[in-house]
Order: C-alpha cells, then sequence, then structure tokens
C-alpha cells in the first residue's frame, strides 16, 4: 500500500504540471456573512447553532478586501456566505459584483460559494460579473447526504443536484466537491463521488477532510471518525486520484488541511491540487466563521497570510500565477470544443 500510494502521488504531480502546468493561483477568500437559512449537521454557522455571533461585513469592508486582493495581483476573490436568498441579498450580491468589478478596472475575476439559488438568481449574478461558482455536493450518495442534512425540502438532495445543472446551464465555470472522512462514509462512496464528478463533468474541484464542531449535531457520532491523519491522507488521496480521472480542471487545496497539518495545503499541492484560497475576510469576523474545530489564520492578517504563503509555495516547488486568473483548462474545452 505503502508503494502503490507513493506511485499514486507521484503519477498526479507528474500530470497536473503536464496539463495544468506548475502555477499556484490564488483566489482571495472573503467569508463576507455567517447568517444562515441552513442546518446542515456537520456545520458550525448552521442557523440553529446559537452559539454563534452572527455577522455581515459592510459592503466596504468587503470591498476593501476585493481591493486588497487586487492591489497584491490575486487576480481573483471568492465571495462567501451561508446560505440566504432573500431578495434582499440577491440585489446586494449584485450590487457588489458591480462595484468589485468597477474599482478593479475589470480585473478582478470573481467566484462565488452562496449556496444554492434559483436559475434566475444564477443569471443574474452571473450577468453582472461572478464567472466561477462553488457549490460542494457534499456527498454525491442521496443516503449519506440525508445522513449529514436533515431531511426536508430545505436540504434537498434533488435540488442541490439541480443547482449545479442550473449554474452549468447559464455558463459558469462550476466547481463542486466533497468532505473526506464523514462518519458513515464508506470508501464506495468515496468512489462514487469521484465518478459524479466525471458525470457531471465539474471544471474545479473542493475537496477537504470533514472536521467536527462539538455544537452540531453530527459531533455525536465522533466515535465513528477515521482519526484526522487518516482523514488528511484520505483527501490527499482523493485529489491524486480526481487529477488522474480529471487531468486539466481546477483543484483546490482546502484549508481545512491546514486544521489538520499546518503544511497540508501545501502538501496538496504537491500532489496535484493547483488552485489556493488565502483568507482576506477582516480579522474581526474569522472568529465567527468556525465551521469546524481548529479553524486556521484566526488572527492573522491579509498581509501576513500573503507572505506566508508565498514561502510556503516556493517550498512546495511551486511558482504563483499572480495576476492571472487561471480558468479551468477543462471549461476552456468544454465551451469551445
Ligand atoms: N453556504 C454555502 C454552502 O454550503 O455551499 C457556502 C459556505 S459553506 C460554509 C462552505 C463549505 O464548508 C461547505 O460546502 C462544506 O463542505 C464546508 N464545511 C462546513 N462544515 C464543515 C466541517 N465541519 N468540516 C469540513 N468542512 C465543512
Ligand atoms: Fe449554511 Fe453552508 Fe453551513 Fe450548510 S454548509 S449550514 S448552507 S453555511
Amino acid at each position: 500500500m505503502g508503494d502503490e500510494r507513493t506511485r499514486l502521488l507521484k503519477k498526479s504531480r507528474e500530470t497536473k504540471e503536464r496539463t495544468v502546468g506548475n502555477k499556484v493561483y490564488f483566489r482571495g477568500l472573503v467569508e463576507f456573512s455567517n447568517v444562515c437559512s441552513k442546518d446542515c449537521l456537520y456545520c458550525g454557522i448552521r442557523k440553529s447553532n446559537e452559539k454563534v455571533v452572527r455577522y455581515n461585513a459592510t459592503d466596504d469592508e468587503i470591498l476593501d478586501s476585493c481591493r486588497f486582493a487586487w492591489e497584491n495581483r490575486f487576480a481573483s476573490v471568492v465571495l462567501q456566505s451561508g446560505e440566504i436568498s432573500s431578495p434582499a441579498f440577491v440585489k446586494r450580491i449584485d450590487n457588489l459584483l458591480k462595484k468589485i468589478k468597477q474599482l478593479s478596472n475589470n480585473e478582478l475575476g470573481i467566484t462565488l460559494s452562496c449556496g444554492e439559488q434559483t436559475r434566475e438568481t444564477y443569471l443574474r449574478w452571473k450577468e453582472s460579473g461572478a464567472h466561477r461558482y462553488l457549490l460542494r455536493i457534499e456527498s454525491s450518495n442521496r443516503e449519506l447526504y440525508y445522513k449529514i442534512h436533515p431531511k426536508n425540502q430545505t436540504h434537498s438532495f434533488k435540488k442541490r443536484v439541480e443547482a449545479l445543472r442550473f449554474l452549468k446551464d447559464t455558463g459558469y465555470q462550476v466547481g463542486t466537491g466533497v468532505m473526506v472522512g464523514l462518519p458513515f462514509q464508506t470508501f464506495e462512496n468515496l468512489a462514487d463521488d469521484l465518478l459524479f464528478f466525471k458525470q457531471i463533468d465539474i471544471d474545479m474541484c473542493g475537496m477537504g477532510p470533514y472536521i467536527e464542531h462539538e455544537d452540531t449535531p453530527l459531533y455525536k457520532h465522533r466515535n465513528l471518525l477515521k482519526t484526522k491523519q487518516e482523514r488528511f491522507d484520505l483527501t490527499l488521496n482523493m485529489i491524486a486520484v480526481l487529477r488522474l480521472l480529471m487531468p486539466d480542471i481546477n483543484i483546490a487545496a482546502a484549508t481545512a488541511l491546514q486544521a489538520i497539518d499546518p503544511v497540508g495545503r501545501e502538501k496538496a499541492l504537491a500532489v496535484g491540487a493547483n488552485i489556493i484560497m488565502p483568507n482576506i475576510t477582516p480579522c474581526n469576523y474569522r472568529e465567527a466563521y468556525q465551521l469546524y474545530e481548529d479553524k486556521p489564520c484566526l488572527d492573522e492578517d491579509k498581509e501576513l497570510c500573503r507572505s506566508c504563503l508565498e514561502a510556503r509555495i516556493d517550498l512546495a516547488g511551486s511558482e504563483i500565477g499572480y495576476n492571472e486568473w487561471g480558468d479551468s483548462k477543462h471549461f476552456a474545452k468544454r465551451v469551445n470544443g
């Protein structure tokens, strides 16, 4: 197994270098609000967690973070939040998208990660400047999906899959992913997740280890979990196999890897990932965006975060694609034939 794993990781690294190259692209991550209408059983900011202090960054704070990204040649930002679909929220994002484009001379690429929305909303946001969207399926197995979500209309597996279809139809570069090492999850489930990505023909993927949070319902099943190190290793295996299965997609080195291993994201870059999302959320809000325990970089300011990453990426033997969007090559082939 040891030898086989070494061969797998080596092969995926070679495949990455041959297909998407050795560059790592930055996406500055702005976690702009932890207000959420959903109750996913694993997530620390779920609606029913009354211990969470809810926040909504102001437009100016969000725009300042985006300006920082642009001035530091990050080329792209990700706006992420809990899932809200009120008309006021939809309009607010719409406005922000236009302002981000304005402040950056149309240069910043924008990825959204704001959960399930209607087809019309996705289209409206696309027309206002977003061009990538991240919506993890969390698990492609319907049964497991309902073990980690309440079984009701607000958390419908069918709707999640449908939202991914809307995103493709409306012209986004579409990213999905799963949590690795969930309670009840089997190796077969994970293999099926990879086949699901291939089948729906995704452009980008973000997979991270599941990490327990004591104020969530899933915490009671922590006795079923693999060790954190095993979940970490398994996530790297998933990234490596996905790189072989879909060689030209973008694969993110998820933040949750760093919660287990201080250089976890760099290890993911070394085995097949090519995207990293430095946290540029205003520091005063980070504490309140605790999806899981030990979330890293809670008090690290944006400037520090950048220089720390630069040094580490250098160590991982990769180069940073400053001022480059680093869009999914798979997407380009998909739409241009
Ligand atoms: N609300 C949006 C959504 O759910 O798509 C975007 C924000 S949500 C916090 C982003 C991702 O965090 C989810 O897709 C989920 O995979 C991940 N996440 C939440 N709780 C987690 C946990 N306990 N361990 C690892 N990842 C977690
Ligand atoms: Fe809300 Fe997303 Fe957390 Fe689910 S994973 S509770 S939708 S923030």
